[in-house]
């Protein structure tokens, strides 16, 4: 693990030793948000390890476990910084609920690195490029199924090619205690973690939770699982609360499903259920005349988010199937 370079983020000044909280305006152009933050600065020298959540609103259980991290760390037996934004993304998260900013209607997790001369939301992806992503030594994005959207707990990373880069982001992804981890086999798109690992930060994405539910328990498990990440890091030592992380099965994903008519939406499946090829996802039924459109798996493999809203439009990702590793 490397060491950081001295960091800090005006108006927040990192103590080593010290937690520091705060809010850091960021200007959109046409308006400007504040965007909290929590720097744990540890008094050991270390990595500096960031955590992003509320990149979407409606997906409530990364917010709560990120929230909740830091009060589980003793700076004094920190070994780096730990910087937690458990809202990154505030007029998604407090107005909208929903994934696209009601600023503009872009959904920030697909503009990475965001533009600097940009939409609002654009520019506010490229402010978290600019200062929280690129210069991490680690870096997860903690999201949850939306109110929307059926989900089955799982981590994600990025192929980027790089072998060292490529190890060290799978021992984080495997270090979560989240049994299902699923690897995309480039690093290309707009995603968070995708922009990280393209900049040679290992980078990874955690979904946990679904239905826009709050779940107390849930939000514990995970925030005890991102301390077990802590300690593959060496950010803390191993030791209770972080349990063990259970054996891993690998994936890959084999597909993206998408609404082929604007209507009313019937899932056959639920998330963490498995579908042959030709199978049935389930239909679009048109409200006005009842025509049924079928909607029919391209692949073999396991449902690891679906829609659950009734109403979908065209073009709405109703299915996300990924297949086990090497099969
Ligand atoms: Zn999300």
């Amino acid at each position: 693990m490397t060491t950081s370079a001295p960091w800090t983020l005006a108006p927040l000044r990192p103590e080593p030793g010290r937690v520091v909280r705060g809010r850091i305006r960021v200007e959109l152009g046409t308006t400007a948000v504040e965007v909290p933050l929590v720097v744990v600065d540890g008094a050991h020298p270390g990595p500096r390890v960031v955590f992003t959540a509320g990149m979407h609103g409606g997906e409530f259980t990364g917010i709560e476990a990120a929230a909740r991290l830091a009060d589980l760390l003793d700076p004094r037996r920190v070994h780096g910084q730990v910087v937690i934004c458990p809202v990154a993304n505030p007029p998604a998260v407090y107005d909208g609920r929903l994934a696209a900013s009601p600023l503009d209607g872009v959904n920030i997790n697909r503009v990475f690195p965001g533009d600097a001369g940009g939409l609002p939301t654009e520019r506010l992806a490229a402010w978290h490029f600019t200062h929280l992503l690129a210069g991490a030594d680690a870096y997860v994005d903690l999201h949850s199924g939306g109110i929307d959207e059926d989900l089955r707990d799982f981590v994600g990373h990025r192929l980027t090619g790089d072998p060292g880069l490529d190890r060290r982001t799978t021992a984080m992804a495997h270090g979560i205690g989240i049994a299902d981890v699923i690897a995309g086999l480039d690093a290309g798109g707009g995603n968070s973690h995708a922009a990280a690992a393209r900049a040679g930060v290992p980078a990874v994405l955690v979904e946990s939770g679904r239905l826009g539910e709050r779940d107390p328990e849930a939000a514990d498990r995970l925030s005890r699982g991102l301390l077990g990440l802590l300690s593959v890091l060496e950010v803390v030592a191993p030791s209770d609360p972080a349990p063990p992380a259970g054996p891993v099965r690998a994936w890959t994903w084999a597909a993206s499903v998408t609404a082929p008519a604007t209507g009313l939406w019937y899932p056959a499946l639920s998330a963490g259920d498995d579908v042959a090829a030709g199978g049935v996802l389930g239909y679009v039924r048109d409200p006005a005349d009842g025509r049924r459109t079928p909607v029919l798996s391209p692949v073999t493999g396991r449902l690891f988010y679906g829609m659950r809203a009734l109403t979908v439009s065209t073009g709405a990702e109703l299915a996300a199937l990924a297949r086990r590793s090497g099969a």
